[in-house]
């Protein structure tokens, strides 16, 4: 069974990934992963550093997800929610899962370096610029918020901002040094290695059918075999859904899967590159309609956007979001683009993240809202740390239990709408 690739920039110059088999026949180990994005190949790879028996299970082939086809923006925060109010939200463990979204970004570059990840890992640093002048309250109190929790973070005047992005379109903002960018497939399947010469066995093209907790054991069904372990992690986030409708359909129904466009220029001439974010930083603004680009490793600007109606989404896209980077950086002059291809960001209606611990040794998680490079690879560490028996006290995870969304199925529809909304209030904001 082939697995096809989304047109994506990373699919186009990535090396492949190491030869998977599929699963045939029953396998038992200590712990089973399902799904093969940096979630699952983060927690794999630090169960197999403690020594802990561990089989990965995939639908298709590790990154194929949301993890090789996403921007690669290393940012230690989550899109919306700041520490005060994930504190406030869940308290001590609300505490404890900021410390892990603080130390994120380093999580993922330290585990690029210690496994010698091909990656083409930047930790050049992270941009938030502000879209009014009114949101630099917002980049005041983040810095304020963010800096007493310990994070590198710096507030940026109007004047700075304009030399670091090389654009007059932004009003200042604010920088966390701890962030980057990475070429995302590269580094899945640089993971995928490493957990392979950790020890442990990937199955690929073996979607999970269901899982079930049978006999103080955990049960993973595939069309072709079985995964029996003591300890799980479900790691198929906002494609839970994709492969079988029984796998994890209270988890699956928690969030919205919204398609996310991305897109990569031409390769742009050395002479107006440098003039653009010349510290290579990732960037990603406070516009509800969000405006982000980060340089790869040849040249390219990678950004993207969202149509709300779904209808020739991609072509559509092509011309909108061409001039909206020359609107940004007149400087580029034409701009087209070589890649266009989407993939599914989980949201949930209140832009927090789910945690869950699903019985006996059993977890998962779901709802990065667009933005989890950096903590699905320290979420894995985490995930690892429970399987490994620490107590829930000490862990970084603030477990809820799994609240599917009512009319799940009118809300996916829906949800794409709330583009025009997020328009409207970024044209009206001073
Ligand atoms: C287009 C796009 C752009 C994004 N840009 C950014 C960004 O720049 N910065 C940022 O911080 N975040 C970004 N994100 C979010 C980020 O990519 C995700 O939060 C992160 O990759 C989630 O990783 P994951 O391992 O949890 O899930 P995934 O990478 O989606 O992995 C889930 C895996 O489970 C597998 N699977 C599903 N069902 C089954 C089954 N039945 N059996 C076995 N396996 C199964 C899938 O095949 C998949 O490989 C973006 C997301 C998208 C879609």
């Amino acid at each position: 069974m082939a697995v096809t690739w989304p047109p994506s920039l990373w699919a186009h110059v990535s090396p492949p990934g190491p030869d998977l088999p599929m699963l045939e026949g029953d396998v038992t180990t200590e712990a089973v992963v399902v799904g093969a994005g940096f979630t699952g190949l983060s927690t794999a790879l630090h169960l197999r550093e403690a020594g802990i028996p561990t089989v990965v299970v995939e639908a298709a082939e590790p990154g194929w997800g949301a993890s090789g086809r996403n921007n690669g923006q290393v940012i230690p925060t989550l899109s919306r929610h700041d520490p005060a109010a994930i504190i406030a939200r869940h308290g001590d463990a609300g505490l404890r899962f900021v410390h892990v979204l603080r130390d994120s970004a380093s999580i993922l570059f330290d585990l690029v370096r210690r496994h010698d990840i091909a990656a083409e890992a930047e930790q050049a640093g992270w941009l938030q610029p502000v879209h009014t002048p009114g949101r630099m309250k917002i980049a005041e109190r983040r810095v304020k918020d963010w800096g007493s929790h310990g994070a590198p973070v710096e507030l940026i005047d109007r004047a700075r901002m304009r030399d670091l992005l090389g654009s007059e379109a932004w009003f200042g903002g604010w920088s966390n040094s701890s962030g980057g960018h990475i070429n995302p497939l590269m580094l899945a399947r640089g993971m995928a290695q490493a957990v392979l010469t950790a020890g442990a066995t990937i199955y690929a093209r073996s979607p999970a059918q269901k899982v079930e907790h049978r006999d103080g054991r955990w049960v993973v069904q595939t069309a072709r075999g079985t995964v029996t372990a003591r300890a799980l992690v479900l790691a198929t986030h906002a494609y839970t859904g994709e492969f079988s409708r029984e796998l994890a359909p209270e988890i699956a129904k928690e969030v919205v899967p919204t398609l996310s466009w991305q897109m990569a220029t031409q390769p742009i001439g050395h002479n107006v590159a440098g003039s653009i974010i010349p510290g290579r930083q990732a960037m990603s603004d406070t516009h509800g309609e969000l405006y982000f680009t980060r340089w790869d490793a040849r040249g390219r600007l990678v950004t993207g956007g969202a149509v709300a109606i779904p209808l020739n989404q991609a072509a559509r896209l092509r011309p909108m979001i061409a001039a909206r980077l020359q609107k940004l950086w007149p400087q580029l002059g034409e701009v087209s683009f070589d890649h266009v291809w989407s993939g599914y960001i989980g949201m949930t209606p209140d832009y927090f993240p789910r945690l869950h611990r699903l019985g006996p040794d059993g977890y998962a998680w779901a709802g990065c809202n667009g933005r989890a490079v950096a903590l699905s690879v320290a979420l894995g560490r985490e995930f690892s740390r429970a399987v490994q028996g620490t107590p829930e006290t000490e862990l970084g995870l603030p477990f809820t239990r799994p609240t599917p969304i009512p009319l799940h199925g009118i809300a996916r529809r829906v949800a794409p709408l709330m583009l025009n909304l997020y328009r409207w209030r970024d044209a009206r904001e001073v």
